[in-house]
């Protein structure tokens, strides 16, 4: 008799159980058409107000057994998971994703052959900073010898002192245009400020958003404006999501056209300037289709380990590595320790080359 009556009560639950699932998913698709109309509205799914007058009306209209805290904690996790559920089909409309495994960024410079993002490795070489024309030039004659074909053009530093060098500024760019078109080679340059955009564009062929201004969204939805492609380093304590999302600010604004540095992120290590997130630019690549380059100076701060970074830049699948190189490294006027020689600048290229991954 009462295992029967047992029998009887867990059929009428399971019943209960199937109504319930069924109510939670048709909840799930009216909070999904409210997010499609709030998003036409250009309002935010989050309504904090709404969510906090849907519990009042739980709780007055509660008549237990379950006590008002246990139904506002399951309700709070109803709320929490069609949030996620709007979070994941937000995600999949960004337009920096991968959507299919072949979906790739290819990047062609104004010669019409450089490519970034083809399955070349590009090198992104050339001083920290431009210092003189003999310096420039002394440099992209070593970086030409082995095929590099952009040139970092710095003139706008931005050091952590006011009392270190700042860069040249306009004078400084000019130098770096005169050496590359003498080499046939690229310039890429940091900008700081969208007032220098006009000045800037008659020197450079890509733009460069630095890491301390990763975030700057009215810098980044300036970078869509302009036609060159911009190279957008990662922010010292990004995450992967912050880093993307900023790549997002500039395609959409107009410039599909972006090329990701992951520069190293903010750890307690002490034995590099930074830690290389080799890691993050597995998950970079698996998740954008953009190019993604390797940044083996700044992540390390020494030039003695570039070697083994130019290898395993090359070995993560990356499309390119950017290096720092100095006629004369201690002497610089920035990062003189991490700048290589020249000497060290070709055995990495010897690595780069002999590596076939
Ligand atoms: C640079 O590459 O010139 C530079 C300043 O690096 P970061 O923005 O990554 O510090
Ligand atoms: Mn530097």
């Amino acid at each position: 008799m009462s295992d029967s009556r047992l029998q009887e009560l867990r059929s009428q639950v399971d019943v209960i159980n199937l109504q319930i699932l069924d109510l939670l998913n048709k909840r799930a698709d009216l909070a999904s058409a409210i997010g499609k109309v709030q998003a036409e509205m250009g309002t935010s799914f989050y309504d904090p107000q709404r969510e906090s007058q849907m519990l009042t009306a739980l709780e007055q209209n509660n008549k237990g057994p379950f006590s008002n805290e246990t139904i506002k904690a399951l309700f709070k996790e109803i709320f929490r998971a069609s949030m996620a559920l709007e979070e994941k089909e937000a995600k999949a409309k960004i337009l920096v994703q991968r959507k299919t495994a072949e979906d790739r960024t290819i990047i062609t410079l104004p010669d019409g052959v450089t490519k970034i993002g083809d399955g070349s490795f590009q090198l992104i070489s050339g001083p920290c900073a431009v210092e003189s024309y003999e310096q420039m030039d002394s440099t992209a004659a070593e970086l030409n010898k082995r095929g590099v074909k952009i040139l970092r053009g710095m003139v706008f530093k931005p050091r952590t002192s006011p009392y270190d060098y700042q860069g040249m500024g306009e004078p400084g760019l000019k130098i770096a245009r005169q050496v590359a078109d003498k080499y046939g080679m690229f310039i890429t340059s940091e900008i700081m400020d969208a007032s220098q955009i006009s000045m800037m564009s008659d020197y450079v062929d890509i733009f460069w958003v630095g890491a301390r201004n990763m975030q700057n969204s009215f810098l980044l939805k300036a970078m869509g404006n302009v036609r060159q492609p911009i190279i957008l380093k990662r922010g010292l304590s990004a995450t992967l999501e912050e880093f993307l999302y900023a790549a997002e600010y500039i395609v959409s604004s107009g410039n599909p056209n972006v090329i990701l540095i992951e520069r190293g992120i903010r750890t307690f290590e002490k034995a590099t300037r930074n830690t290389l997130d080799i890691g993050g630019v597995a998950v970079l690549k698996l998740d954008s289709h953009l190019p993604v380059v390797v940044d083996i100076s700044h992540s390390a701060g020494r030039r003695d380990i570039a070697l083994p970074l130019a290898r395993v830049a090359k070995a993560s699948g990356a499309d390119g590595l950017m290096v720092e190189v100095h006629p004369n490294p201690p002497v610089a006027m920035s990062d003189a320790k991490q700048q290589l020689y020249f000497n060290q600048f070709h055995a990495v290229m010897d690595a780069v080359e002999q590596l076939n991954v």
